[in-house]
């Protein structure tokens, strides 16, 4: 029995000899203890430069008290989706802290960031008559929420307003029952900012609504970190915020922060919303205070920019090229698989982990390693590591 099992699922070793040979195979790194700016992983310990712990929050002493205090008042989990028994006060209380935060009538929260987008795509989009138009570089899980929507699609280079006019103006368009522009607010790979104004004003134009996927801004730009609608001034005319809590909030979930009738509509058709269990009741209070953190310690966005300012000016004395980067995320560019793979481990060899970012993630040539400063790293910590890329940098004829 046992034997012919094996071999019916025999093609999974040539699958994995494939992903070997296209240098795609990963093997996981473990984190010994917390999520820090300095981290044991390992065995090792090193200057974290790869988590998307913006604020420095995953061990903030408030988020840690909320959760501990949530399992005594409420015990470890819900056991229910939301739609059956599994809403409890402290969802209901999230989901109105976030719409104020995010200066909207109202909110969602879901699971995660990744089953965020697909059931926005998948509840909005239901017909081959809905035409959802979205960036060439946004998240896996907007493509992924695009197909199994029924929706037709439409890619545009990215950032190109141009194309997306072009599509809006399409036949195809103009015959269209619903048009959604979808967007990273900042892209996760390369630390850009979507021309949100440029794209409302299209929008508006031809009748479209978009919905910005805040995940990397949300914590980071904008007024207390409430995103790219703020950061723009645009909180009044983007439709759609989508963020996520498993980020800067340090905790798990996501969330579509839009109108009333919109959480309406999604409470009943929502798949994610519908199908899966809400949130423990931990995850929900620590989120609840990273809120109130956001709203009274200031001091924490404004460490993490100073940070970004520091590292990236740093790389780019060194000769570095940092690439289109904006924000916390810096680029290091490399454009060569191998090398960046070998940037990585010789880095961590030395102390400082950045992760290589290599094709399919991103286009050949584009290989590079990706940054990601917190708050939380002190000016030691990012001198300890602007000299380590140096040093290695020029080992490997990078500068
Ligand atoms: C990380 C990310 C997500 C997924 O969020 P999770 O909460 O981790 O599932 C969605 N969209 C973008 C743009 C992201 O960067």
């Amino acid at each position: 029995m046992a034997i012919e099992t094996k071999n019916r699922m025999s093609f999974l070793d040539e699958e994995i000899k494939t992903l070997k040979d296209e240098g795609r195979f990963i093997t996981l790194r473990i984190l010994e203890g917390a999520q820090k700016p300095v981290s044991v992983i390992d065995g090792k310990k090193v200057v974290n430069l790869t988590s998307n712990n913006y604020l420095a929050l995953a061990t903030h002493p408030k988020l840690l008290a909320a959760a501990k205090k949530a399992i005594d008042d409420y015990g470890v989990g819900t056991a229910a989706v939301r739609t059956i028994i599994g809403t409890m006060d402290i969802h209901e209380e999230l989901e109105k802290r976030i719409a104020a935060f995010k200066g909207t009538e109202s909110a969602i929260v879901f699971q995660s960031g990744f089953a965020t987008n697909v059931a926005v795509c998948q509840s909005l989009m239901t017909s081959p008559e809905d035409l959802l138009i979205s960036d060439q570089l946004n998240h896996a899980s907007i493509i992924d929420g695009g197909r199994l929507s029924k929706a037709t699609r439409k890619i545009y280079a990215h950032k190109d307003m141009d194309a997306l006019k072009k599509i809006l103006e399409s036949q195809e368009s103009r015959k269209a029952r619903r048009k959604m522009i979808v967007t990273d607010g900042v892209f996760s790979m390369d630390g850009d900012i979507a021309p949100l104004p440029a794209i409302m004003d299209l929008a508006d134009q031809y009748d479209a609504f978009v919905m910005v996927d805040d995940a990397h801004a949300s914590g980071v730009m904008g007024k207390n970190g409430a995103g790219t609608p703020s950061h723009f001034g645009l909180t009044d005319r983007v439709q759609i915020q989508i963020g996520t809590l498993s980020k800067a909030i340090a905790s798990i979930g996501g969330y579509v922060a839009s109108s009333k009738s919109l959480r309406d509509y999604m409470v009943c058709t929502a798949r994610p919303f519908l199908f899966s269990s809400s949130h423990p009741p931990s995850v929900t209070a620590t989120c609840l205070a990273a809120l109130d953190v956001l709203e009274n310690e200031p001091q924490h966005v404004k460490k993490l920019w100073e940070n970004a300012a520091m590292l990236k000016e740093g790389l780019r004395k060194a000769g570095f090229d940092t690439g289109l980067s904006e924000t916390p995320i810096t680029p290091i560019m490399v454009g060569d698989t191998k090398k960046a793979t070998e940037f990585s481990n010789r880095l961590f060899d030395e102390g400082v982990f950045a992760l290589a970012i290599n094709f399919p993630t991103v286009p050949r040539g584009k290989e590079r390693l990706r940054t990601i400063v917190s708050a939380g790293h002190t000016p030691e910590d990012l001198e300890l590591a602007l000299e380590k890329f140096a040093k290695v940098g020029k080992e490997l004829r990078i500068i």
